[in-house]
C-alpha cells in the first residue's frame, strides 16, 4: 500500500477500527467460537439506554468487543444476547434498567453460565431488531425499531431530523445497450441490478428519513461519467453504485464492496476493466483526479461505506446463500466512482458467471436479501460517521 505520509497513519487507524466492526442479526448466521477458557474475561462496565430518532437503542459497554449471538422470542415478544468470554463487574452483577419509552419496556443483565452474560429485552410490541458491536470505545448495540416505523416515545431532536433529509443516489449499472455481465444461463446483470437499485429505493423511502435518487430506472443506457455527474449536481450524499461480478473462472463467487483506490489486486484490474469498457476517458485523466482525492476525507468515508454495506450484504445473505463468501472491501480504478463529491463505493452483489449464484440472483427473495443488506449498511454508516463527526467536534 503507497499512500502519502501523513495518511498513512490515519489510513491504518480507521483500518484497525473498521477491521473490528462487525453487524450481527439473530438469524441463522454462524457464530463466533466463544474464547477458550484460558482468556482473561473481558469485564461489561456498564449498561446505557440511547433513543434514537428511529428507534431504541441498549449500549452495552466492555472493555473489548466479544463474540456474541442473539435470539427472538415472540410470547412475551423479547430479544436475548449472550456475549461471550465476559464477566460482569461487581456494580453489575445483576441489574434491571427500566426504559418504557413504548418500544422496550425493561433490560435485563445477568451471568447465564461462566463466562456467558446473558442481556435480556422486554419488548412492547413486534419490531426489527439488529445487534452490532463497535471497536472505539468498545462496546455492543441492541437496536429496536417498532414494526410501525414510530419513533420512540421520549425521543429528542426529532426537528432537526425532519429539517433536511439525506440525499442518496443509487446508480444500477450498465444499462440499454450494455447489458453488463451475461451468466451462463443468460440472466443479464444490468436486469438484476435494476431490480436490486429498485429495491433499495423502496427500503430507502419507506423510512420517510431520505431522498433516494436512481441514476437510471428503466433499461436505457447512461454513460458512466454522467452518473456521477448526476449525484454531484444534486448534491448528494452518498453514491451507491450496484453491480453483479464475472470472472472467466466458473468458481469464482461471493459479495465484495470496493472504493476508488490507485492499489487494486490483480482481480479487481480486470474487474475494473471490464466495468469501465464503454467510458470514453482517459487513464491519464483519471489518474490526476485521483491523486487529488486520495488527499480528501472523502476517501476515509469511502471505506467506512464499503465496510458497512458489504459486512450487512454478507450477513443478510448468509442463509440463501450457504456457500457464499465474504470477498471483502477492496479497491479499483472504476471510472464510475472517479469525481464523486461524496463518499461512493460500488458493490458486486454476487458473481453471475457463478451458475449457483446466478440461480439466487433469479430469486426474489436473494434480491430482496441484498437490498435490505445495502440500506442497512448503509443506514449503520450514517450513524456511524455522524458519532465520529460530533466526537471530532
Ligand atoms: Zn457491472
Amino acid at each position: 500500500m503507497k499512500h502519502p505520509g501523513k495518511i498513512v497513519p490515519f489510513l491504518i487507524v480507521l483500518g484497525l477500527l473498521l477491521a473490528g466492526l462487525q453487524i450481527d442479526e439473530a438469524a441463522a448466521a454462524p457464530r463466533p467460537n466463544p474464547p477458550s477458557g484460558t482468556s482473561e474475561p473481558i469485564r461489561i462496565t456498564g449498561i446505557r439506554h440511547q433513543p434514537t430518532s428511529s428507534s431504541s437503542r441498549v449500549v452495552i459497554d466492555l472493555e473489548a468487543q466479544v463474540p456474541f449471538e442473539g435470539h427472538r422470542l415472540s410470547d412475551p415478544p423479547r430479544l436475548y444476547v449472550d456475549l461471550f468470554g465476559v464477566n460482569l463487574s461487581r456494580p453489575l452483577s445483576w441489574k434491571t434498567v427500566s426504559i418504557g419509552d413504548g418500544i422496550i419496556d425493561q433490560a435485563r443483565l445477568a451471568e447465564n453460565r461462566p463466562g456467558v452474560v446473558r442481556v435480556v429485552l422486554d419488548l412492547a410490541g413486534p419490531g426489527e431488531h439488529r445487534i452490532f458491536s463497535l471497536p472505539d470505545p468498545p462496546r455492543l448495540i441492541i437496536e429496536v425499531k417498532r414494526k410501525d416505523g414510530k419513533a420512540p416515545s421520549d425521543q429528542v431532536g426529532e426537528a432537526r431530523t425532519a429539517a433536511r433529509r439525506l440525499k442518496i443516489v443509487i446508480d444500477p449499472g450498465h444499462g440499454g445497450k450494455d447489458p453488463g455481465a451475461i451468466g451462463p444461463g443468460r440472466l443479464e446483470e444490468k436486469e438484476v441490478v435494476l431490480d436490486i437499485s429498485l429495491r433499495v429505493k423502496r427500503l430507502l423511502d419507506a423510512t420517510g428519513r431520505y431522498e433516494t435518487l436512481l441514476t437510471r430506472s428503466g433499461d436505457v443506457f447512461i454513460p458512466l461519467e454522467e452518473r456521477t455527474a448526476i449525484a454531484n449536481s444534486h448534491k448528494a450524499d452518498l453514491f451507491v453504485s450496484i453491480h453483479a461480478n464475472a470472472n472467466t473462472k466458473k468458481t469464482a463467487r461471493g459479495i465484495s464492496t470496493y472504493r476508488l483506490g490507485m492499489n487494486p489486486d490483480q482481480d479487481a484490474v480486470e474487474l475494473a476493466a471490464r466495468e469501465n469498457k464503454t467510458s470514453r476517458r482517459k487513464l491519464s485523466e483519471v489518474e490526476l483526479i485521483l491523486k487529488d482525492l486520495v488527499l480528501t476525507s472523502k476517501s476515509n468515508e469511502s471505506i467506512l461505506l464499503a465496510q458497512t454495506v458489504q459486512s450487512a450484504m454478507v450477513n443478510e445473505t448468509r442463509s440463501l446463500n450457504h456457500n457464499g463468501s465474504d470477498l471483502g472491501i477492496r479497491e479499483a480504478l472504476f471510472y464510475v466512482l472517479v469525481g464523486a463529491e461524496m463518499p461512493a463505493v460500488l458493490t458486486e452483489v454476487s458473481f453471475i458467471t457463478n451458475l449457483e449464484e446466478e440461480k439466487l440472483l433469479r430469486k426474489d427473495a436473494y434480491r430482496q436479501a441484498l437490498a435490505q443488506g445495502i440500506v442497512q449498511g448503509i443506514e449503520m454508516f450514517l450513524q456511524e460517521s455522524k458519532r465520529v463527526t460530533s466526537r471530532a467536534n
